[in-house]
């Protein structure tokens, strides 16, 4: 077993076996990033059961917030620019000055800049970057920010090659100041310290909330008139993204109800299974681990829309974004919905992504030459047209996907 107890090492020892442990601690550090950076890059969190790395290596890795934000943030900068691994294993550059590089880094700096940041003091790569970007003198800078995770756990888009699944941090360029942030601390188990800057217009609200509840809040507390804003808003946002309305439809309703066809997801649905999901994503690794994001969820067919998934409450469930990519790129295969996002990105963006109506025909005179119905083969044309911006060879296969047995 390891002693811990030093006293008895002689001084210089104790201070030889000291810097010999720091250098193999930064060494160390330089292949821990360069894990995080591929587990990362291979979105090896998903299958384990977990929305986003940051969720990863503060629930399987029990590392803490801080350092887990850290630690990714400083593994997808290196991962980007190799030479901050270098850095950091020869002692270079220490990790809250690469987070403090990191943003501002492009092809064209990297260099240069790692270069300046050498063997310097956190303040003094702020200095440098204050002096190289021209950066406001005052930076209010959060101590906790709300949701320390916040900008890591913000799922890819939609269409992103996971292999380069690249977030607001590796996105920085030198026009990207930080932004300033809320904080948010608990001070006891029942209070929390709240400081945020506020826009002008935001603090007018206020005044104007303030000046209507005057008569049922004369005191014109700020958590008070906060407290009601946010029941306000919350009302507002469940009726909008699940159909709350005043009286509670059963579940057995729901459940009854003849099961609509295509993405459409039906109100009573929608808050039977958010209910029943308890607003948490419902995907459980092969070990067991439950996903534990309650943000970025969405509603999922259990049997792919495509291939005949109906929308009851029996056939839906909660997923975050990634696992629910994850169950899509597992029925359909990875490349194939990667392209389909890029592809339905690119038709977003042209307002284009209506299946064609030639695809339509030549599908449906397709299925009736191999002999379907002419009912079915209309059924199987219209799953087929729910995936947007597919090819004619996809639809058809989609169509007889959805024709299969089972
Ligand atoms: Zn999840």
């Amino acid at each position: 077993m390891q002693n811990y107890a030093l006293t008895h090492v002689g001084d210089e020892v104790l201070l030889r076996d000291l810097a010999a442990i720091v250098v193999r601690d930064r060494a160390t550090t330089a292949t821990l990033l360069a894990c995080i950076a591929e587990v990362d890059a291979r979105r090896l969190y998903v299958p384990a059961g977990y929305s986003s790395m940051h969720a990863y290596c503060v629930g399987e890795l029990r590392l803490s917030e801080d350092a887990a934000k850290k630690r990714i943030q400083a593994a997808r900068a290196a991962r980007q620019f190799p030479a901050i691994f270098h850095a950091i294993a020869e002692g270079r550059l220490h990790l809250t000055g690469v987070c403090l590089l990191a943003p501002y880094l492009t092809t064209e700096n990297a260099r240069g800049l790692i270069e300046s940041a050498t063997h310097k003091r956190k303040t003094e790569i702020e200095e440098l970057l204050a002096r190289h970007f021209q950066l406001p003198d005052v930076r209010v800078r959060p101590t906790t920010p709300i949701h320390s995770e916040l900008q890591l756990d913000v799922p890819s888009h939609s269409g992103g090659d996971p292999a380069h699944d690249d977030s607001a941090l590796s996105q920085g360029a030198p026009e990207h100041i930080p932004k300033l942030q809320s904080a948010v601390l608990p001070t006891t188990a029942e209070r929390f310290l709240m400081q945020l800057i506020i826009a002008k217009s935001t603090h007018d609200k206020l005044l104007h909330a303030q000046a209507l509840l005057s008569h049922a809040l004369p005191t014109g507390d700020v958590a008070q008139v906060l407290d009601r804003a946010l029941d306000a808003l919350i009302a507002q946002l469940e009726k909008r993204k699940l159909g709350v309305v005043t009286r509670r439809p059963r579940r057995s309703t729901a459940g009854n109800r003849p099961a609509p066809r295509g993405r459409y997801v039906p109100a009573p649905v929608r808050r039977a299974v958010w209910e029943r999901d308890r607003g948490q994503c419902t995907f459980v690794s092969a070990s067991g681990t439950r996903c534990t994001a309650r943000r970025f969820l969405e509603f999922d067919h259990v049997d792919p829309v495509a291939l005949g998934g109906q929308a009851s409450v029996d056939r839906m469930r909660l997923r975050c974004r990634a696992h629910n990519q994850y169950e899509a790129e597992r029925v359909f295969g990875a490349r194939f919905m990667r392209r389909k996002r890029h592809d339905a990105r690119l038709a977003a963006a042209e307002g284009s992504a209506r299946p064609s109506k030639e695809h339509t025909e030549a599908v449906l005179a397709g299925l009736r030459v191999l002999g379907c119905k002419a009912n079915e083969a209309r059924r199987a044309v219209a799953l087929s047209e729910t995936i947007p911006g597919t090819t004619l060879e996809e639809r058809m296969r989609l169509a007889l996907k959805s024709l299969r047995p089972g």
